[in-house]
């Protein structure tokens, strides 16, 4: 990162809410599951699937959960009623995992249970290494019962490949990301060629072993050696997909679909979209261009989509 975009990192606090949401239209689709769907709506016109993430994680009251659960309920109904091509997301921090693990399995269990009526898959993002193997644990639990939802795995951490295999085992789903959490080199992979070759290896071993694989990336380099292994293994496009954030990357993405290939977008929402926006700034290597069009710039309208 440029010494600008350090001193970005380290005075975000600093930067005034607005200025925050303005650049954050980017990456969020709105607060209310209305801006989600018509964000969806626009993306599968272009020709993209999405997944709906409410916003949210990490938190401090068990109580916290049940408008979690009410929302991805409510979203879930809406996919249907709309009739609009996006599954879900979900966190499982945000349904109590680090408070209570039987209270999240039960909270996680009632939003499946709407999944299953309306016959939509369901997502288990992966979160911080304190929560990697009872993640995978109530994934390969859920997947017991029902086959419609699918896990990830983050390509930096030592013990993915291992997990890999778990997870094929089972005929898992599974989206292969790189990591976002600042993880120990006792358990994380931290040089970029290292992860990218993890990363590589994941998507090659889960796509031999026949598992369906979210290739959830928008680094051009990675996007390359995934098309030459679904093209090497002669795979059918039904077998993966590639996947991206909402706001990155677009023209990659565009790129892609025009090629043919699946493409599903990240769809963050929802009032937690302060804390979000933050952890999408910290990562962006232009922050700093990005935050002072936001200070002094028009408002930018690229979020959509
Ligand atoms: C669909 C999806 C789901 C994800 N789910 C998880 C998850 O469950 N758990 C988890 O730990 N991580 C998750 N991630 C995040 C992931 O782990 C990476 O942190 C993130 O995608 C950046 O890695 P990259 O592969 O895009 O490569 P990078 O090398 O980080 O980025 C490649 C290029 O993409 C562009 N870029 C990347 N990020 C941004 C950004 N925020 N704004 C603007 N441009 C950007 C830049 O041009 C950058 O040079 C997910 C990512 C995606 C796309």
């Amino acid at each position: 990162m440029n010494p600008l975009n350090r001193l970005v990192v380290r005075t975000l606090p600093l930067v005034p809410k607005p200025v925050v949401r303005s650049i954050a239209s980017r990456y969020v689709a709105g607060e209310r599951l209305s801006d989600a769907i018509a964000t969806v709506r626009a993306l599968n016109a272009e020709g993209c699937m999405a997944t709906l993430d409410v916003l949210g994680e990490d938190i401090v009251r068990l109580e916290e959960t049940e408008p979690t659960v009410l929302e991805y309920q409510r979203a879930l109904a809406e996919i249907a009623a709309r009739g609009v091509d996006s599954n879900i997301s979900i966190k499982l921090t945000a349904l109590g995992l680090k408070l209570d693990p039987a209270h999240c399995r039960r909270e996680l269990a009632r939003i499946v249970e709407t999944a299953r009526r309306h016959g939509t898959f369901v997502r288990i993002d992966m979160e911080d290494s304190s929560v990697t193997e009872e993640t995978l644990r109530i994934y390969l639990e859920c997947r017991a019962s029902y086959e419609r939802v699918g896990i990830v795995l983050q390509a930096y951490l030592r013990r993915s490949a291992a997990d890999a295999r778990r997870v094929a085992a089972v005929g898992g789903n599974v989206r292969v990301c790189k990591g976002i959490y600042v993880e120990p080199p006792s358990l994380a992979f931290q040089e970029r060629e290292e992860i990218r070759d993890s990363y590589m290896r994941l998507v090659e071993d889960l796509l031999s072993s026949g598992c369906y694989v979210g290739i959830a990336t928008h680094d051009p380099v990675l996007v390359e050696r995934s098309r030459a292994v679904v093209a090497g293994l002669a795979l059918d496009r039904s077998r993966y997909e590639f996947q991206m954030l909402l706001g990155v990357a677009r023209t990659l993405r565009r790129r892609l679909t025009a090629e043919g290939h699946r493409l599903r977008v990240y769809v963050p929402y929802g009032e937690a979209w302060y804390a979000y926006s933050i952890r999408r700034l910290k990562e962006n290597p232009s922050i700093a261009g990005h935050v002072v069009k936001g200070l002094f710039g028009p408002r930018e309208e690229a979020g959509r989509p």
